[in-house]
């Protein structure tokens, strides 16, 4: 029998069919770089938040190593800042925007992200999403924090499925409650 897909790879597999040279895409959670540099190899221009100085510097190697580094601003900042952070001409003209979230694996497992300011992210990436732009939001229940966080972005999703979103979800063949949820969000207006 052929591997499952992992959900990150999975997520890739969507993203990359909404890809192209013209595409403005963000990293909500730089993390170790792989989705950055997964956007950037692809894209035009990508914009990485982290709050973690180790996350921001893991990532700018990865860069380098793929001689990427120049098409990526790196911002060490939470990504709640993110209307602000992205210069105005891109507001409303961002094609793709990834999140995944929890803790930076190697690192400190209590830094997390949180659902406050996971939700202030989501509404400011709705906003700066071109029509029929997607999110992929990587969420794991399975950690501390996880499911109140989990809990609170199903909510968040489900007030924005009214008119605003599409959504798809994909998980494990065999999920157990803590088991990672990956949400395709697709911005319809
Ligand atoms: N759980 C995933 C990796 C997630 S990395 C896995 O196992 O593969 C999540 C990243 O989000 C971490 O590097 C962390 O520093 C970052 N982060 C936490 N809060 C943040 C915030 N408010 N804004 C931006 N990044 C944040």
């Amino acid at each position: 029998m052929p591997e499952p897909l992992s959900l990150t790879a999975r997520a890739h597999q969507i993203i990359a069919t909404k890809l192209d040279e013209n595409t403005i895409a963000i990293d909500a959670t730089a993390g170790n770089g792989h989705d950055t540099v997964f956007l950037a190899a692809r894209a035009r221009r990508v914009f990485a938040f982290d709050i973690q100085a180790l996350a921001i510097a893991n990532t700018c190697q990865r860069l380098e190593q793929s001689n990427l580094l120049e098409k990526v601003r790196l911002l060490q900042k939470g990504h709640q800042t993110m209307a602000a952070a992205i210069p105005a001409h891109y507001h409303g003209r961002i094609g793709v925007i990834m999140f995944n979230l929890g803790y930076l694996p190697g690192a400190d497992k209590q830094l997390i992200t949180q659902a406050d300011t996971t939700l202030v992210a989501l509404n400011a990436a709705l906003g700066l999403l071109q029509k029929h732009g997607i999110i992929s939001l990587l969420v794991y229940p399975g950690h501390a924090g996880g499911e109140q966080e989990h809990q609170q972005i199903q909510t968040w999703l489900e007030k924005h499925r009214a008119g605003e979103i599409a959504l798809d979800v994909f998980q494990a063949s065999q999920p157990k409650p803590t088991s990672p949820v990956l949400y395709i969000i697709h911005k319809l207006e």
